[in-house]
């Protein structure tokens, strides 16, 4: 008899798992709430992403002029960016709910609990679904932190799941919290000619990322106005008659603003799962510790994406999805590769782009680690002067005695896609002359990789 795999949360990480598990021969059902895809579809990934595909677009119009064209330019269109980002979750979402009926998974709209080891329901609208399950996954994902001082109203005073796109376009936006959420904001408003003031915490923006990395995106946020607010924390947010709001910081400052902002880190689903019923533990912070095959403390139970308390990414949610389904599905042999967290590339999608991937310089230094450093500017880049985007840099990071690819970072256009090949050389054990030794094409930014590799 096959495998009854009842997977709880459509995000990347139950959608994966979904996919990979009925490939294989599960029987799967799915239990989704909202829409297959998840947050990451609806709130978060997809149209954050959009809304900074056009404010990029924008921008690199409105400079135009430098790559010998004149008289081109461009406004936004609101509106128009709405129907946009619409069209495009519309899109997403059905192939990949189709995606999964054509597999054979059974999707069931509602929202699912566990109300023993091996017992899920799944309240629906036309009643109660009971499902019994050889194995089962939490991916229920996560949901933005709102601070006891600030009452979110979706309009005035927002959370990420109200700013994308906001109701109206913020003449001043306030934003509050400067991890990669933040600042992907402050970014995408300033590209839309708002004016945007930054609530910075730490005297760093980014401040778990390398400082010359930080740097390069500061100098950024200077050069277009944005006001920062360093080493200062919120600690109110008040409404004005006129409509504005006022964010109180525990220094004494404040800004004055047509919006704010929240985006302070987020919190699990886990409540009202059930998990008491089952035996699954949850940790103080409410996430489901689990181990390297994301197997919980009960060993039919798995748990993926944000709930699972690992690097919050879409891109870690999918691949933890694949390697439960391998591990259900009993395909955990020793070759079996497991999951890597300091291996997984991420993005922050400001301008410029930020990528990076292993080993950080500050890391490397902090555990006294013998490290070669090689870096290469845009700049000497003949595809980024065509492309008229020559800031930022490439740099790598590879152990001096073997030369094996040990990490790296780029600042720059299209940084998200080119950090794939760091991150396949530090997944593949490669070494630095891999990288020198590929033939490349000419021009393409990846030059500059293998030249940082030399
Ligand atoms: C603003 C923002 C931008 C981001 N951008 C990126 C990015 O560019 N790249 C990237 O890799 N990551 C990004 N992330 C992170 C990424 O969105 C998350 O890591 C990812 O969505 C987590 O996936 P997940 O599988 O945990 O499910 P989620 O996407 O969180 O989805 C969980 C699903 O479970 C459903 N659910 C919850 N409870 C129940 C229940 N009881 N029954 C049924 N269904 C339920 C929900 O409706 C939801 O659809 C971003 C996050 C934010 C906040």
């Amino acid at each position: 008899m096959a495998l009854r795999f009842v997977i709880i949360g459509g995000g990347p990480g139950g959608h994966a798992a979904a996919s990979h598990a009925a490939k294989l021969g599960a029987e799967v059902t799915i239990i989704e709430r909202d829409i297959i895809g998840g947050a990451a579809h609806l709130w978060d990934c997809i149209p954050s992403k959009a809304m900074i595909a056009t404010g990029s677009a924008l921008n690199f119009i409105n400079r135009s002029e430098q790559m010998g064209l004149t008289d081109v330019k461009a406004q936004l269109d609101f509106a128009g960016l709405r129907d946009r980002i619409q069209s495009i979750e519309d899109r997403l979402e059905s192939s990949a709910s189709t995606l999964l009926r054509s597999q054979g998974v059974r999707v069931i709209e509602g929202t699912g609990r566990l109300v023993g080891p091996h017992q899920v329901v799944a309240e629906t609208t036309g009643g109660a679904v009971e499902l019994e399950a050889d194995a089962i996954l939490l991916s229920t994902g996560s949901r933005p932190r709102i601070p006891d001082w600030a009452e979110p109203d979706g309009d005035r005073v927002l959370t990420t799941r109200d700013a994308y796109p906001p109701k109206d376009l913020p003449s001043h936006m306030i934003v509050i919290g400067s991890g990669v959420t933040g600042v992907e904001f402050v970014s995408m408003f300033s590209s839309f000619g708002c004016d945007v003031t930054l609530i910075v915490s730490r005297q760093q923006v980014l401040p778990a990322k390398d400082p010359e990395v930080a740097a390069a995106l500061e100098d950024e946020f200077l050069a277009r106005g944005v006001r920062l607010f360093k080493g200062a924390r919120a600690q109110g947010i008040e409404r004005q008659d006129d409509g504005a709001v006022k964010v109180l910081c525990d220094d004494g400052r404040s800004a004055v603003g047509s919006h704010a902002l929240l985006a302070i880190g987020s919190i699990p689903n886990s409540e009202d799962l059930g998990c008491d019923l089952a035996g699954v533990e949850v940790n103080t912070w409410g996430y489901i510790d689990n181990n390297h095959h994301c197997v919980t403390n009960v060993p039919h139970v798995y748990v993926a994406g944000d709930l699972s308390g690992k690097l919050p990414l879409s891109s870690v949610a999918t691949m933890q999805g694949r390697k439960i389904a391998e591990h259900a599905m009993g395909m955990h042999t020793r070759d079996h590769r497991h999951l890597d967290y300091d291996k997984a590339a991420s993005a922050i999608f400001t301008e410029p782009e930020i990528a990076d991937v292993g080993l950080a310089e500050a890391e490397a230094f902090a555990e006294g680690r013998k490290i070669r450093v090689t870096k290469v500017p845009f700049s000497a880049s003949a595809k980024a002067l065509i492309n008229n985007s020559p800031r930022g840099f490439v740099k790598i990071l590879s152990d001096p005695a073997t030369g094996v690819v040990l990490g790296g970072s780029i600042v720059g256009r299209h940084a998200a896609e080119l950090i794939s090949v760091i991150a396949l050389a530090v997944t593949a054990g490669l070494k630095v002359e891999d990288i020198v030794d590929s033939l490349f094409v000419h021009p393409a930014l990846a030059e500059a990789l293998a030249e940082a590799s030399d």
